[in-house]
């Protein structure tokens, strides 16, 4: 059998690369980090060479199937023998209901099984523009930051204009310069996690004049430019901190930084104005990231303000905060519901590229784009999953998530989605009790994700058995 060709070995194309070689199919990983004499070849944002690294938080977010869709969406990724998932698992740190991983042992293990599949080479290269035109199957998977070469060559080809945003990381932190005087260990509402740990957090409390006074150095920080930039606007899901602050006095108290299901052991019966909440980062248990707090505060400022926070006077950063570019193709115009680009159907697409946002759909439209491409080259059909699956309701997003007229009339409101219960249909939750007692809107709410989670497992097992 031809290879099919992965270019991007990230959290899609390293979950690509698996389901085709799983499949039974050759598959080549082209992947453009390496360490070279002169010197690393990295993007903007990823500090290693490993496969599936993780540039930002180390949390792939709820694990609750139930009640919270991404957490469906692992349930989904697991039945379908998810790499990305598996490797999580094996490599998982405590966080509240969270699955968050360590993130160089996640990667290790992604980079281990791919280099250790017999089906699958990895080259390590840059792909600088179009594939060559004898790859008759190829997943593009090259994520917010494609180098300037490849994003040049497919926007060409697309006849579109760049369409980006930007996005913003949070800093990381050294535990043994954190002051465990003044934080506490506590999850909030003390929920507990997958190792059954209800303390998965460290907080740190502010009372009002500390939380004004910390706002007010946010505003004030001096911020990287960006000249290019100034016309891209920011993605909501993942707004600097200094930003914000600037949308209202309150917007952190009710943001990242919200005191609620906290106690503080120290002062049981004040309530803390505010709290910042800090999230294990590695195995270890070393380093901790500032949860919610990426920014584009400038580095030298970033230090200074941060060492504001109670507990965090004389904080030792891992890593501070940055803004990168996020480049993602107007998949509901260019794409089909396999995900391949209807202009030259031997590219498919997968990843962020592709306007889903976030690790793990990413991960799943890589998932999906590796099956669609090992069928292809089998000579099967598949069909996207049912759209009442996460996993059916992020393509129906990417490829048919718009307003019709918008499309048409050459515009598109297109943008960049984390999965969510409104991309599946809806399902309807009874209203009564068996005692005949009106159930509480918040229950209901509750009992219809369930049902949804329900019926989204039953689909992909009647998918994936047909
Ligand atoms: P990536 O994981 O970035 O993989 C793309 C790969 O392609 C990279 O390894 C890159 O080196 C390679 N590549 C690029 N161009 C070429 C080429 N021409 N030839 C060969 N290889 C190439 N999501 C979250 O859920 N949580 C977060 O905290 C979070 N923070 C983010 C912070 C930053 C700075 C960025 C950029 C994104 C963040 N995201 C986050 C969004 C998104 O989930 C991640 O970017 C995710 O890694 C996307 O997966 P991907 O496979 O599409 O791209």
């Amino acid at each position: 059998l031809k290879p099919v060709h992965v270019i991007g070995g990230g959290l899609a194309g390293s979950e690509a690369a698996w389901q085709i070689a799983s499949a039974g199919v050759p598959v080549v990983l082209h992947e453009m980090r390496r360490d070279e004499p002169s010197g690393p070849v990295r993007t903007e944002a990823h500090h290693t060479d490993g496969l599936a690294e993780m540039v930002c938080s180390n949390s792939f977010r709820s694990d609750d199937w139930q009640f919270n869709a991404v957490g469906l969406l692992h349930a989904e990724m697991r039945r379908l023998d998810s790499l990305i998932l598996s490797a999580a698992d094996q490599h998982q740190v405590p966080a509240g209901g969270a699955l968050a991983v360590d993130r160089d042992g996640f990667s290790a293990e992604v980079t281990r099984r791919l280099q250790a599949h017999p089906l699958v080479t990895i080259q390590r290269e840059e792909i600088a523009g179009l594939p060559p035109e004898d790859w008759d199957n190829v997943v593009v998977a090259t994520g917010p930051l494609t180098s300037p070469a490849l994003a040049d060559a497919i926007l060409d080809l697309s006849g579109e204009g760049q369409l980006s945003f930007f996005d913003a990381i949070a800093p990381i932190i050294h535990l043994d310069s954190i002051d465990m005087d003044v934080a506490w260990r506590q999850s909030r509402y003390d929920k507990e996690g997958p190792g059954g740990d209800a303390a998965a957090y460290i907080n740190l409390p502010m009372n009002k004049a500390e939380y004004e006074a910390f706002v007010d150095a946010l505003i004030a920080g001096p911020k990287a430019e960006f000249k290019d930039w100034e016309h891209v606007p920011y993605f909501d899901g993942c707004l600097p901190i200094e930003v914000m602050a600037e949308r209202g006095r309150e917007t952190l108290r009710h943001g990242p930084m919200k005191p609620v299901g906290l106690t503080n052991p120290r002062d049981p019966l004040v309530k803390s104005y505010a709290i910042v909440q800090l999230r294990q980062d590695n195995a270890l248990g070393t380093l901790w990231n500032m949860v919610g707090f990426q920014t584009k505060l400038k580095h030298g400022a970033q230090a200074e303000v941060f060492r504001m926070i109670p507990g965090l006077k004389d904080a030792q950063f891992a890593r501070l905060g940055g803004l990168h570019r996020n480049t993602f193709i107007n998949s509901p115009r260019l794409l089909d519901r396999s995900l391949r680009m209807k202009l030259a159907p031997r590219l498919r697409f997968a990843g962020q590229m592709t306007g889903v946002e976030g690790y793990v759909e990413s991960a799943a439209t890589g998932l999906l784009a590796g099956r669609f491409a090992a069928a292809d080259r089998l000579g099967q059909t598949l069909e996207a999953p049912p759209a009442t699956t996460a996993l059916g309701a992020l393509v129906e997003h990417v490829t048919g998530g718009h307003i019709p007229g918008e499309i048409e009339g050459g515009k598109t409101s297109f943008q960049p989605m984390n999965i969510n219960y409104g991309l599946l249909p809806p399902m309807e939750a009874p209203k009564t009790g068996e005692d005949g007692v009106k159930i509480p809107l918040k229950e209901r709410g509750r009992a219809k994700k369930r049902l949804m989670s329900l019926r989204a497992l039953a689909d992909l097992d009647a998918w994936r058995q047909a």
